[in-house]
């Protein structure tokens, strides 16, 4: 690891919700010094007045894709769109090719990544039944174990409640967290193949949400397993589990902030699982995360092709990416007063960092890791995908109007992005592991 010292000079610095005046020393990757004022000679300077500095935001649902899938995404243009969107740590879906099935599997994606990634990157293993297989991705390092009810990843019987219990408890075991995208297919309405988007969308009701997160609420007890409920839409959802301190909760922009009518005009730019609610729902989704219902607000960053995207409802791949819009959009809605710094903090910061295990990371303080977003809140923007790193150039949010925009990112105490460009180099993030990482 290369060392290189940054001096960030006349920041406002977010620290105990509140911004103070400052510099940031950052060496050997970590966080040296805060101070009004920092002399230090032959060090990479970056003149930080006007900007606010915020810990290097954390997204805890990505989909890298790389290897069988890096036609859609890989973990250099992946990392890339992190970057310029604020994120400093991502934790990448196991849905991939291979899927991320077993510990030897995780390891051999770590490896690929440590080549490849500018930012932290660490990886969710796929919900297995071999407890043994269990404890061995808890030793390499998943940060958690991911069960996708409607089509589960590896070989896993999601019918069965006892099937689902006995992976519960062997992950609880051994500390590891379950995330779950809760949605209930066997009560789906049918389809047929000549439907467009809105059919789809209709047969994949709130209904669907609701009963999977009773079912799955109902199992976690038993385990006493701690879950991480993914992308949730609803406020009943919230409510539901905001009962219980083993659970935790995740929202994404596109849900908070877009609502099914879209369908009928963007089509396959607005596609994805779980589908966009009605307009009401999505104001009480909205009103819910603001007043401090959600745990996480995650991209839920899910790159396809155009082409694939675009052949029609029945084949179209749900996902859109996320990465480059969610910070930009957070932003805007704080300089409209619709919510607060401290919010935005806990939810895209703090709490990722704390339900994940990320000890040393989202906060500005002597000692931690130099993880670190400097945000110009003055830059007004319009989302425009085709400036995208990511692969997939297409987004919902296109030519949204945007007010706070991410001036650099500097991941592990290196600048990895400034003023519109990647300017560390490929491979120089660092891979992430579960339990070993500070
Ligand atoms: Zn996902």
């Amino acid at each position: 690891m290369e060392d290189q010292s940054i001096l960030v000079r006349d920041a406002d610095i977010w620290n105990e919700n509140r911004f103070t005046r400052g510099s940031i020393l950052i060496e050997k990757g970590r966080i040296k010094r805060i101070a009004r004022r920092i002399v230090a000679d032959s060090v990479e300077t970056i003149n930080a007045s006007g900007l606010k500095a915020l810990p290097g935001l954390i997204d805890v649902h990505v989909h890298l894709r790389d290897m069988g899938l890096a036609f859609k995404e890989d973990f250099a243009t992946g990392t890339a769109a992190a970057a310029a969107g604020g994120f400093t740590t991502v934790l990448d879906m196991p849905n991939t090719i291979p899927p991320t099935d077993s510990a030897s599997r995780l390891i051999e994606k770590q490896k690929v990544a440590a080549q490849k990634t500018y930012v932290n990157v660490g990886f969710h293993a796929a919900a297995v039944s071999d407890s043994h297989e269990i404890d061995a991705l808890a030793g390499a390092g998943a940060f958690s174990l991911k069960l996708y009810l409607p089509k589960p990843i590896a070989p896993f019987d999601v019918e069965s409640d006892g099937a689902i219990e006995k992976m519960m408890r062997a992950a609880a075991r051994v500390n590891t967290l379950v995330t779950v995208h809760a949605e209930d297919l066997s009560a789906t309405e049918n389809t047929s193949p000549g439907d467009g988007f809105e059919e789809l969308a209709a047969a994949r009701s709130p209904i669907l949400e609701t009963r999977a997160v009773d079912r799955l609420v109902r199992i976690q007890k038993k385990a006493r397993c701690n879950v991480h409920y993914c992308h949730l839409t609803l406020r009943s959802s919230l409510v539901n589990i905001s009962s219980s301190s083993k659970s935790t909760s995740e929202v994404t922009p596109h849900h908070l902030l877009l609502s099914k009518k879209l369908l009928s005009s963007l089509g396959w730019r607005a596609w994805m699982v779980p589908p966009l609610r009605s307009e009401e729902t999505r104001r009480s989704l909205l009103r819910s995360m603001v007043t401090g219902l959600a745990s996480v607000i995650a991209s839920d960053h899910a790159p396809h092709t155009i082409t694939e995207k675009d052949q029609g409802a029945s084949k179209s791949p749900p996902g859109v990416p996320g990465l480059e819009t969610t910070f930009p959009l957070m932003l805007t809605m704080v300089n409209r007063q619709q919510m607060t710094f401290s919010l935005l903090v806990k939810l895209l910061c703090q709490n990722p960092a704390r339900i994940f295990g990320l000890k040393s990371k989202a906060k500005l303080r002597v000692g931690a890791d130099g993880d670190l977003v400097l945000v110009d809140m003055k830059k007004e923007s319009r989302i425009d995908s085709s400036r995208f790193f990511s692969k997939a150039k297409f987004s919902p949010f296109d030519g949204f109007k945007t007010k706070g925009a991410v001036h650099a990112t500097i991941a592990g105490g290196r600048v990895v992005y400034r003023d519109g460009e990647i300017v560390a180099r490929e491979g120089s993030g660092a891979v992430l592991r579960r339990g070993f990482s500070g």
